[in-house]
């Protein structure tokens, strides 16, 4: 095993729990074997922690122990699976939610590897090239430590990767697999793409719009993909929902959510348009909504434009902002690690001040606690939603 020192900085944060390795934390990293297995000392060649390498967004590694005497092998894996699922057993014995992450990376000890629980299936994310150098020996780990699964599949999400998903053992999911969470049903694919038609992360945001928000509303649900988002608030009794994504696939799979909940799809609108000529179009026809909800991804090229969250999402929101009716409800979320919630919340600001739009911070969510985040950093949690109600 290769030993590498760390700048003085570098080794007083991985002390005292940072796992991340980044490349300026070296003097001098030079050439790596994806998955190579390190050895961490500071500058005085004292022991910091053992890890490995492998490029992943800003990082070249992750820090897997700090001690010496642990050996990264089976039984480590192992126990890992087992600490993170007895963190979950809420979630296993809660009979209405039937989707949640498991195994959140960094968080629960392994960066570069997270895992769904879907209705008894596992789903294996991969994020990068050196640890999945050992997937042979992690699914052998995780198939003794929960024996019990009734599938498993993979995702891919390192860029040069040849196929999304995988099927690698057990029975291949149905399609679709229907999945509960806080009651609602939605309808999951999980055989194709990474994609699976739910995002788990904003299951405490679709909660509140069922139980609360969403009561007696209209709502705007813009880049709404399999219109989640509405489907819970129609659950809890909103009384009409505009659901707009560019993706042609997004009517069938909005109107299998609503069908599937016994819901009526001609109560809602499901258009295949960009968000932007949507909001142009609501404007000049001056419709107004109570809630309109912004769920863009971080970067979208569409037919006409490309969009992304560091340049376009504070004329966004100003588009938004005039389409919201008096008293309205603004839930602007935003899913990317390259903004930090001071800086989205400072761009949530800029855009009321832009249209002269008098709004208060009336809730704020973070990741859910089956996203298990590692303290020391905080750069993980990387969702960020506000929730805004106009005073004017
Ligand atoms: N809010 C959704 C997830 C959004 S995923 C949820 O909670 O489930 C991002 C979606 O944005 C994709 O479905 C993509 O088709 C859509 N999209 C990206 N750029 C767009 C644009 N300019 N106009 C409309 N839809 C867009």
């Amino acid at each position: 095993m290769r030993t590498l020192e760390v700048k003085t900085l570098a080794a007083n944060r991985l002390r005292k729990g940072y796992q991340a390795l980044e490349e300026y934390d070296f003097k001098a990293l030079g050439d790596f074997k994806e998955g190579e297995a390190v050895e961490i000392v500071d500058q005085q060649n004292k022991f910091i922690g053992k890890g490995y390498l492998g490029k992943e967004n800003r990082t070249v590694g992750w820090l897997l122990t700090a001690d010496k005497e642990e050996a990264i092998d089976s039984t480590f894996f192992d126990r890992q699976f087992r600490i993170a699922q007895r963190a979950r057993s809420a979630f296993y014995a809660d009979e209405s939610t039937t989707a949640f992450r498991l195994f959140n990376a960094d968080g629960d000890g392994i960066g570069g590897i997270t895992i769904d629980y879907y209705d008894g299936y596992y789903i294996f994310s991969w994020f990068n090239k050196g640890i999945y150098t050992r997937r042979e020996e992690i699914y052998q780990a995780f198939k003794v430590a929960i024996p019990d699964f009734k599938g498993i599949v993979e995702k891919v999400r390192f860029s040069d990767a040849t196929v999304a998903s995988r099927h690698i053992d057990g029975e291949v999911p149905p399609e679709p697999l229907i999945i509960k969470e806080n009651g609602i049903q939605y309808a999951t694919y999980i055989n194709e793409g990474w994609m699976t038609g739910i995002f788990l992360d904003q299951r405490n945001v679709r909660r509140k719009l069922m139980e609360d928000w969403g009561t007696g509303k209209t709502i705007l649900n813009t880049f709404s993909y399999t219109g989640a988002f509405s489907v819970a608030a129609a659950m809890g009794g909103a009384v009409k929902t505009v659901n707009v994504d560019a993706a042609n696939r997004s009517k069938a799979k909005t109107t299998e959510q609503f069908e599937i909940n016994g819901l009526n799809p001609d109560d809602h609108e499901i258009r295949v348009i960009d968000v932007f000529d949507y909001l142009d179009y609501a404007k000049k026809h001056e419709l107004k909504f109570d809630i309109v909800v912004l769920d863009p991804p971080t970067f979208a090229r569409t037919k006409k434009r490309t969009f992304s969250v560091e340049k376009d999402y504070v004329g966004l929101i100003q588009e938004a902002l005039a389409v919201l009716a008096d008293k309205g409800m603004l839930i602007a979320s935003s899913n990317t690690w390259k903004l930090d919630r001071d800086d989205f919340y400072e761009m949530v600001n800029e855009a009321l001040e832009n249209e002269n739009v008098d709004a208060y911070l009336l809730d704020e969510y973070r990741l859910p606690e089956d996203f298990k985040v590692n303290e020391q950093y905080p750069e993980s949690d990387y969702l960020k939603v506000m929730v805004l109600e106009k005073t004017n």
